[in-house]
């Protein structure tokens, strides 16, 4: 039922609009239009006010035509950098850029798909569900946008994120809580060649730190990572200060505490034996999640993809996404795979039958929630 033609024009239109984090104007502009001729209502939020972006997360609703369970599909507008001036083309059997910029499939894929299922549904005079979006800003940053999204205006019980690697298919159930350590080592500047006995080296302290941590895979559920080490210095100075900037994410949020005591806790040794001191700052950047396979977004979710003859798989993911944000907030909220493949990379590029793929899932969840429709007949 999809016009792969269509949605290919639309997917690269997409990507040929310039969209940055807290700079999605001119996409959102675009969505707006697309929305609007599908029969949405749009509103847009303060999340760029609120973040010192210029545009907002959009919210569309679109009345349900014969009943149905409402649905909420979620994207974000924004994408890494180099994100401006895209030139999408397909080359193969993929969709790439020109090698001077991402693709920006993530996460235009899957808005793509969400349009051209809706754009089917309603040439055909479909019955639907209310069906409900979000589009949202700034999630490059660290999910920024989401946090400022109301989910007290969602009519869906749960909500699809389009927004994960790996193949049309893959539903992504859980998902680890991250936390971020910032540190100060504060030492004593003493002349190197003169009088080395009386500093104190923020460096060699952040060092011993960095060496008595277990880091990158610290088990199956948990990593960690040293982000940033920086000192600005003579090399005639001993360094009085060091900065460093590390994180650590666990599916288990007590293996995610255990591994950030034992990372802090070097640091303050470290700084104690050499007679410096070390100030901490730890945030939880997102909470994490873990869903049941037969929670109802991931039945609803496996069941459509397996009526359109997708392989299902449920799996976790290293990363954090709007999800993340939704879960915490009470909204139960699966990622679907998109199909993309080396996002946040030059290389960025996408299968035109993986976007295909995308489109038939979302067509099939759309209908699956129809009343009468596939699932419930
Ligand atoms: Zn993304
Ligand atoms: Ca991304």
């Amino acid at each position: 039922m999809i016009d792969r033609n269509r949605l290919f024009g639309t997917f690269m239109d997409i990507c040929a609009t310039d969209s940055e984090p807290k700079k999605e104007r001119l996409l959102a502009e675009k969505l707006t239009r697309h929305l609007l001729e599908l029969g949405f209502v749009v509103t847009e939020d303060d999340a760029g006010e609120k973040s010192g972006g210029d545009t907002g997360n959009l919210f569309g609703r679109l009345e349900g035509r014969g009943g149905g369970t409402p649905l909420l599909f979620s994207c974000h507008m924004d994408r890494v950098s180099p994100g401006r001036g895209v030139r999408p083309r397909i080359e193969g059997d993929f969709i790439v850029s020109d090698g001077t910029t991402v693709l920006g499939a993530d996460d235009a894929a899957g808005i793509a798909a969400i349009l051209e299922a809706l754009t089917a549904i309603k040439e055909r005079n479909l019955p639907h569900p209310t069906v409900e979006v979000v589009f949202t800003v700034a999630e490059e940053l660290a999910l920024v946008g989401s946090r400022f999204f109301d989910l007290g205006r969602v009519a869906a019980p749960c909500c699809f994120v389009l927004d994960a690697s790996g193949p049309v298919g893959e539903i992504v159930i859980q998902a680890p809580e991250q936390a971020k350590i910032q540190a100060v080592f504060n030492g004593r500047k003493a002349h190197a060649g003169f009088a080395p006995e009386e500093g104190v080296s923020a460096i060699l302290m952040a060092a011993a730190a960095i060496s008595r941590m277990k880091l990158l895979r610290v088990d199956p559920q948990t990593t960690a990572n040293i982000g940033s080490i920086s000192a600005a210095g003579p090399t005639n100075i001993v360094p009085d200060r060091c900065e460093l900037e590390a994180e650590a994410r666990s599916l288990d949020p007590e293996k995610l505490r255990v591994q950030v005591n034992l990372m802090t806790e070097a640091m303050r040794s470290a700084a104690a034996a050499q007679g410096g001191s070390v100030e901490i700052t730890v945030t939880s950047c997102y909470p994490g999640y873990t869903l049941a396979e037969d929670s109802q977004p991931a039945r609803r979710a496996a069941s459509a993809a397996q009526r359109v003859g997708l392989p299902v798989t449920f799996k976790s993911t290293g990363g954090g996404s709007d999800a993340n944000i939704f879960n915490s907030g009470g909204l139960p909220s699966v990622v679907l795979s998109c199909g993309y493949e080396a996002v946040h990379t030059t290389a960025e590029r996408i299968a035109l039958d993986q976007l295909a793929s995308l489109a038939d899932w979302v067509l099939a969840l759309i209908s699956d929630g129809a009343d009468g429709g596939h699932s419930t007949s």
